[in-house]
């Protein structure tokens, strides 16, 4: 993959929930090292469009063209893409939601290292030894042994970004990574995801944090009903808005 290739390109991306059409032909390209901000309305298929990415959602059309392969959603006569094609979406993007999602019957360990070593196939030993090394980084080491239920959200947040950094993702989206947490954890959850970004981690991020947008993302997309209704460097999209709903959106957020 050259420089100047993306390192994902998304095309015509399309779903529908029973007769609600949410993605009405979504098209990015990502390069290496980019940090997209994805703004807009709640409803307007935001987390769809990330669920889609990694395929937690399947997408009724569209390609997907991940480091060099392409997927098609639409291909096949209706059969869409092989097993193994998701699979390697899914182990290649990393998500962190907004809710966590930290199993809450294994300790942070075990929640950090299970994926590593079922679907990447690391041994043990090796799943344990880059777990503790991203546990010190998070700054939650003496957790190790603990149960997600007895850390703040906060912290569990941190563990769910260093679960899906443990399977070594190409690129990672976040959605809505700190709207569930009170508003005295949401900055260690930012610095986190703002050193991710300065070590030049490609990422799609769903926030309504726009100080944090301007800082830190070098493009923001803003999504409109199932559609980009713009899409541009941040300090562009944010500060100049070319259409009237994203003036309107960008007022209201804030
Ligand atoms: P956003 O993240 O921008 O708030 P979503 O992608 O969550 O928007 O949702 C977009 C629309 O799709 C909403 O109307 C929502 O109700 C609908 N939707 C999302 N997921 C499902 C689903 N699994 N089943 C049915 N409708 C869904
Ligand atoms: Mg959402």
């Amino acid at each position: 993959m050259s420089a100047d290739e993306p390192l994902i390109r998304i095309a015509g991306l399309r779903k529908s929930f029973g007769g609600h059409e949410v993605l009405k032909g979504v098209s990015v390209d990502v390069h290496p090292g980019e940090v997209v901000t994805v703004i807009g309305a709640s409803g307007s298929g935001k987390s769809t469009f990330l669920r889609c990415i990694n395929v937690l959602e399947k997408p009724d059309a569209g390609k997907v063209t991940f480091d060099g392969r392409t997927v098609d959603f639409a291909a096949g006569g209706g059969r869409g893409p092989s097993a193994r094609e998701l699979r390697a979406l899914r182990t290649s993007i990393g998500m962190v939601f907004q809710s966590f999602n930290l199993w809450p019957h294994m300790t942070v360990l075990e929640n950090v290292i299970e994926a590593p070593i079922r679907v990447r196939k690391v041994s043990r030993a090796e799943a344990i030894e880059t777990a503790e090394a991203l546990l010190r980084r998070i700054g939650l080491a003496e957790k190790r042994d603990a149960y997600p239920g007895r850390l703040s959200g906060g912290q569990q947040q941190r563990v769910a970004i260093a679960r899906a950094l443990a399977m070594k993702p190409q690129l990672m989206l976040f959605d809505e990574p700190t709207s569930a947490l009170d508003p005295e954890l949401v900055g260690d959850v930012l610095s986190l995801i703002a050193d991710l970004a300065a070590e030049g981690m490609t990422m799609m991020l769903v926030t309504h944090e726009i100080g944090f947008a301007r800082e830190v993302s070098t493009r923001t997309i803003f999504f409109d009903a199932g559609v980009v209704a713009e899409d541009g460097p941040s300090r562009d999209v944010l500060r100049q808005p070319q259409s009237e709903r994203l003036r309107q959106f960008l007022k209201r957020v804030l």
